[in-house]
């Protein structure tokens, strides 16, 4: 077997010394023709290999540059040198890849976000980008963990849908019909979807909820976890085009047990980080204490990462209605102020970003959950209140971030559902299969949608949506 390697991460985290140790991985540095700091992507600390004077033939200490994969065989020995407390003392070195260090990408020195962006497909090989990915698999493994342990059912719902109703966002159309007008079309001039692939005209999805909603009438408790599309035009440092989300849904919960499984579902795959990735959440720390001190003093968070981390998991989250919200947002010195660029007149309008960041940044400072919004401004399936006027929604601010988690009661009765369906011009006929949960034993019941990369966003303390997904894809971007 080829593969008799000790991963960096484990022969660094143990206080083993003197005995043999095969490691591999990528070259970072290599100074004085004797110091290579190797990395193999299992920690950001990179292993000291010494290569002594006469090991290794002049051909080969050429090939050793940063970017090149190397194999490297060697006693493991205490360290002399500051920063590490072992090293390998290298016995031999086989080049698995060379890397032209003139073109490789990637200088031993600091280099943009911006930049990276631009060659996302060597990022993973910075530490940043390390360190970002390595708490993306833990985040994601928690989900998992988190409604595993509860006994929920993780539900594949479909990628390619051909409802186009729920109104959650702009979709991207899927389709095998030629683009060059060829395409069957019916007498009224329109395209014959009849004739397309599946028979009629579908779409990826922008939320798993209705389907599992249905998951939800017959396991009590499910969770959808996988990509979601949405072809909304907004160039934002929120906003993807592609983007994972999680969606559990759950029978006989009301609003109450909906904010409750959010709250405690956010904590514990946050307090999962800190307990798993103490390091990497450290060096994303001190990156963004470097950044943070390019602002000007008043506009720096309070906090460092591990302490809003901490703050997080350790404090309620403030829960309030929507139109005690608009209250305190009305009142407002900044809005007094006219420092809004929306300005709050009254009640019914939709939060803008601006508004949800002042509320959990400036006036709670913690994470708030909003409840009963405007029915105007919300979809159809949501429960509506006894009021006439608001539906049993829940969105769940976080600081720096804005609207993380979006959920609500479901309208559970038929005559109430269809009625709303009406006002919003939502047909029937095309959701009759979402309409037989209501038609046969239906229950009340909640769910709601997790952005996972805004999630993740949170955790890095990184600003751009663009750098927690490894292949962003985005308003004409979608390189890779
Ligand atoms: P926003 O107002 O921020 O656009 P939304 O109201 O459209 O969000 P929902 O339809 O409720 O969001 O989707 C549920 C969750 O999915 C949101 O709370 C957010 O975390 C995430 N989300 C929505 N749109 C995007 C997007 N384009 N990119 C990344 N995450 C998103
Ligand atoms: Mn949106």
């Amino acid at each position: 077997m080829f593969n008799k390697r000790i991963k960096i991460k484990t022969l660094l985290d143990s206080d083993k010394i003197n005995y043999d140790a095969t490691v591999m991985g990528w070259v970072r540095t290599f100074r004085n023709n004797q110091f290579i700091a190797l990395n193999d992507g299992s920690t950001n600390n990179n292993i000291q290999i010494v290569v002594a004077l006469g090991t290794l033939d002049d051909v080969t200490l050429k090939r050793i540059t940063t970017g090149a994969c190397i194999k490297a065989l060697g006693e493991v020995v205490p360290s002399l040198g500051k920063g590490q407390k072992v090293e390998l003392k290298a016995t031999s070195v086989e080049i698995l890849g060379d890397s032209d260090a003139e073109k490789f990408p990637l200088q031993p020195k600091k280099h943009s976000l911006e930049f990276l962006r631009e060659i996302a497909h060597m990022r993973f090989r910075t530490n940043t980008f390390g360190a970002i990915f390595r708490v993306r698999h833990s985040l994601a493994y928690a989900v998992h963990k988190f409604y595993n342990d509860r006994g929920f059912v993780y539900m594949h719902t479909p990628i390619i849908t051909a409802s186009d109703a729920e109104g959650a966002g702009e979709m991207f159309k899927v389709t095998t019909f030629p683009l060059d007008g060829t395409a069957p079309k019916q007498e009224d001039g329109s395209i014959n979807f009849k004739e397309d692939f599946f028979g009629r005209s579908t779409n990826l999805t922008v939320s798993g909820q209705l389907e599992g909603e249905l998951a939800a009438m017959a396991f009590s408790e499910i969770y959808t976890f996988g990509p979601t599309f949405r072809a909304e035009n907004s160039n934002t440092t929120r906003h993807l085009a592609e983007f994972w989300m999680i969606e559990p849904e759950v029978a006989f919960n009301d609003l109450e047990d909906n904010m409750d499984l959010a709250e405690d579902f956010i904590k514990f795959i946050i307090r999962y980080a800190i307990d798993n990735n103490k390091e990497d959440l450290e060096f994303l720390g001190l990156r963004l204490e470097e950044e943070e001190k390019q602002k000007p003093l008043g506009e720096r968070s309070e906090m460092g990462l591990m302490e809003k981390l901490n703050f997080v998991v350790n404090n309620d989250f403030e829960r309030l209605t929507y139109t005690e919200a608009i209250d305190i947002l009305k009142e407002s010195n900044h809005n007094k102020k006219k420092k809004f660029q929306y300005l709050i007149e009254g009640w019914g309008v939709d939060l803008q970003s601006e508004h949800e960041r002042y509320l959990v940044e400036k006036h709670f400072k913690k994470p708030v959950i909003l409840t009963n919004y405007p029915k105007e401004i919300k979809a159809f399936y949501m429960r509506q209140n006894d009021d006439g006027k608001t539906v049993a929604a829940m969105d769940i601010l976080a600081p720096g971030i804005g609207e993380i988690v979006g959920g609500s009661q479901r309208e559970e009765r038929m005559d109430k559902l269809l009625e709303r369906m009406k006002e919003m011009n939502i047909p029937a006929e095309e959701l009759d299969w979402y309409l037989d949960t209501r038609r046969f034993g239906a229950c009340p019941h909640a769910g709601f949608g997790l952005g996972f990369e805004r999630l993740v966003l949170f955790v890095t303390g990184m600003t751009n949506i663009r750098d927690v997904i490894p292949f962003p894809r985005y308003p004409k971007s979608a390189s890779f």
